[in-house]
């Protein structure tokens, strides 16, 4: 867990290295998506509208209040600027908002289906399945207010017929998650189109491995135990 938040400077650079990440790892493609981290209890760092990640420099990265203003730079924040905001207002522990446009996950959320609790990793992160937020259209107060009712204190979520966003205790932590749900989505994706039975995992269970990665895992991951 973050002790002290990241300075303007360092997040603007952590998002602009994120941006290259998530290219990487294809959860983006060309200039949708968008990453903002917390700057201070009272700023959120976030990324331009409409720019591609690979030439991003971190003059390109927009300060926020934690009303969506903005407090420093020169670009047009990201459009999803009000979902991120209202990720921060509903989850006081979020230190990082990803939002991505990844396959798996978008597949589902063109589907309106949950990403099921089928498959360890995503349960231990989440508690159990990952909800699909009601349609609404991109970049509105709407979308940003179906996405918070869907995450339900969880730490991802469908956007349908759209994409997925999720928070972390940091930008890596925010990483992991995008990952682990792109993965389980795609696992869901594959059984439904073998056609065979998928067994969730029950509720109790889905309890036990989300405390362990609470309380145990997701501190080795952050080299706290
Ligand atoms: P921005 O480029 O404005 O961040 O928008 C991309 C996007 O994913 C909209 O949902
Ligand atoms: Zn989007």
């Amino acid at each position: 867990m973050m002790d002290k938040y990241l300075s303007a400077n360092e997040a603007r650079a952590a998002i602009v290295e994120m941006g290259h990440r998530l290219i990487e790892k294809r959860l983006v493609a060309g200039s949708w998506g968008n990453i903002s981290c917390r700057a201070g209890q009272q700023t959120i760092a976030i990324t331009p509208s409409g720019r591609g990640y690979e030439h991003l420099a971190p003059s390109d990265v927009v300060l926020l209040d934690n009303t969506g203003c903005v407090v420093d730079g020169e670009r047009i924040p990201s459009s999803e600027s009000k979902l991120h905001v209202a990720i921060y207002a509903a989850c006081p522990e979020a230190q990082a908002v990803i939002h991505t446009h990844s396959i798996y996950a978008s597949a589902l959320a063109a589907m309106r289906r949950p990403v099921p609790a089928i498959i360890e990793d995503i349960v231990q992160i989440c508690g159990g399945s990952v909800n699909c937020a009601e349609y609404a259209f991109p970049g509105t107060q709407e979308l940003a207010d179906a996405a918070v009712k869907a995450l339900a204190g969880r730490k991802a979520a469908l956007l349908a017929n759209h994409g997925a966003v999720c928070w972390g205790k940091s930008l890596d932590d925010a990483l992991v998650v995008a990952e682990i749900l792109e993965k389980a989505a795609q696992i869901a994706v594959i059984c439904s189109s073998c056609g065979g039975k998928v067994y969730e995992l029950d509720e109790a269970d889905a309890a036990a491995m989300h405390s362990f990665y609470e309380q145990h895992y997701s501190k080795r991951q952050m080299g706290e135990e």
